[in-house]
């Protein structure tokens, strides 16, 4: 088909190549003489004017063409600037059908010339009567106003969006970008139009990666990346970017870039990293020492608990006489270093203690034990010590005590260190052993009415090698630390109440109901 091109400005060319490029054949006329005398020629069907010519304007043109018998049906199309409503209307009136602003996007343009095609050759009729786009001023203006709270909210949406958001053309340059674009990179929207994307924010090492994915995006592709870009004074930025297609009708005509900084993201990534391989290291710096630890109570144990074992052993035989009298001075001496080799071989027992338990190496052996028969060997066990530092020592035992489902060694060694503490610190004052069950709880308690603890020194008396107040009788300062831990490791809790000069109750609870308490599972850890 035939389109007249009535245009003398910039996009004369556009036009023209726009045209030929459908099929089109195009005359060109440079001023509205030339074109009113084309036309009149031979009519053709579409004729393409700008607003302003040389010697006349383009609504007088039209009106003109218009006016004319073959110019009934042609489909006439303006060029101009703007679009304001007035101006709308009196394009109307002139008889013109449809209108491009300048400057004219390919995009649009295109959306413009296969409209004409669409009304001129599929739908001939479409061009009679009312429908004639031109004719009705008021749907026009009405157009406008729709179109431009559309393009007002999408406006509002771009400029006031959290990320960066670049228009990028065909050729790679800046066709738009919004506040925080220019926030982010520091480029004033005046400064950064129509310079490549490439020169304004992608470092060298990124050229290639970032012509990747615009030419992926350009190609039609969504493309996500998280990547490094340049700020104008030279930081780098870590971004998330994604490129996406700006698509009209099935061809892309440039892609948007849609930038977030993720600096702060990337850093915390980092750091966790960081703190990770730190923990890993840690823990294998603790295996390394938990290692170290075992094999230095194995040596503990092999090492000096049986060389002060064979130390005592000669200590007791010589006492014994069996290897020969001995002076009352040395009998003094030998019984001195022998309580001296008790203390240490106690120490070190209680050492070996916390470290398997620590290390959860203890062994139990639950099985149903009467805590009366315990209290009874243990008031045996006890009493001579008791004797020794003037105390006497009582039992209070409830009739009928179920069985306790525990391990009877464990206990024994909480309960010997507990009552061995009331005869050391009891001070002659009689100390009770006493034992009953309190909702469906074993209670065993150990009173005595001896020096008592201060109250700042009650929490600190079951931390290792913690010793208080001023009267000391040896010890190592872990046998509380111990029994608290295998109060615990027995399902129960070690308390205790005292007050300075008025004496301690320590108070092992354990769950009394046969069975609920050590099961298979512990039984099966005995080492
Ligand atoms: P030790 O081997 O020194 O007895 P423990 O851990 O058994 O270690 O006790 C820690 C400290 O708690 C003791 O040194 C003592 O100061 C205090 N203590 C423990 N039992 C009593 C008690 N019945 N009366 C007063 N003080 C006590």
């Amino acid at each position: 088909m035939r389109a007249l091109l009535a245009v003398d400005s910039a996009e004369r060319s556009q036009l023209h190549a726009a045209l030929l490029q459908r099929g089109w054949r195009v005359s060109s006329a440079g001023t509205a003489v030339e074109a009113l005398e084309l036309y009149g020629a031979a009519p053709y069907p579409l004729v393409i004017v700008s607003h302003e010519l040389p010697d006349s304007n383009g609504l007088a043109l039209c009106r003109a063409i218009r006016g004319s018998a073959p110019g009934r049906s042609a489909y006439l199309v303006i060029i101009h600037p703007t679009a304001v409503p007035e101006r709308v209307r009196a394009m109307a009136e002139a008889g013109i059908d449809d209108f491009v602003a300048t400057p004219v996007a390919p995009s649009v343009l295109a959306m413009r010339l296969a409209l004409a095609e669409y009304r001129l050759a599929d739908h001939p009729g479409a061009l009679d009567g009312d429908d004639r786009l031109g004719l009705n001023p008021e749907r026009i203006v009405k157009l406008e106003h729709a179109l431009r709270v559309r393009e007002a909210s999408l406006e509002e949406l771009f400029q006031s969006a959290p990320e960066g958001i670049v228009v990028v053309t065909e050729d790679d340059r800046v066709g738009r970008m919004n506040d925080e674009f220019a926030r982010m990179f520091g480029y004033m929207p005046q400064e950064a139009l129509g310079r490549t994307v490439d020169e304004l924010i992608v470092p060298l090492e990124q050229r290639s990666e970032a012509r990747e994915v615009m030419r992926r995006a350009i190609n039609g592709e969504r493309v996500m990346v998280e990547t490094v870009r340049r700020h104008r004074d030279g930081r780098l930025i870590e971004v998330s970017l994604l490129a996406t297609p700006i698509r009209v009708g099935n061809g892309a005509v440039g892609a948007y870039g849609i930038y977030r900084d993720i600096t702060e993201r990337k850093a915390q990534e980092r750091a966790l990293a960081e703190s990770e391989a730190r923990y890993r290291a840690r823990s294998a710096e603790l295996e390394e020492a938990m290692q170290a630890r075992s094999k230095l109570y194995t040596t503990m144990n092999h090492e000096l608990r049986t060389p002060i074992s064979a130390i005592m052993l000669y200590q007791e035989l010589l006492l014994s006489g069996v290897m020969g009298g001995l002076a009352p001075e040395q009998t003094r001496a030998l019984e001195d270093s022998h309580i001296a080799a008790q203390q240490l071989l106690e120490l070190v027992n209680d050492i070996l203690d916390l470290s398997k338990i620590e290390a959860g190496k203890i062994g139990l052996r639950p099985e149903p034990v009467q805590v009366g028969r315990v209290l009874t060997d243990l008031l045996a066990t006890v009493l001579p010590l008791a004797h020794r530092f003037g105390s006497d020592v009582r039992l209070e035992i409830a009739e009928e005590l179920p069985p306790l489902m525990t391990d009877p060694q464990r206990l024994r060694q909480i309960l010997l260190n507990l009552a061995s503490n009331a005869a050391k610190f009891g001070q002659g004052h009689p100390i009770v052993l006493r034992c009953r069950v309190v909702d469906e709880e074993m209670v065993i308690e150990v009173q005595d009415q001896g020096i008592g603890i201060a109250d700042d020194e009650l929490t600190r008396i079951f931390d290792d090698f913690v010793q208080v107040g001023t009267l000391q009788h040896g010890g190592t300062g872990l046998g509380l630390a111990i029994s608290k831990r295998l109060a615990t490791l027995l399902h129960g809790r070690l308390e205790v109440e005292s007050a300075l000069g008025e004496g301690s109750l320590f108070r092992l609870v354990l769950p009394a109901r046969l069975g609920t308490t050590l099961g298979a599972a512990e039984a099966a850890m005995v080492n």
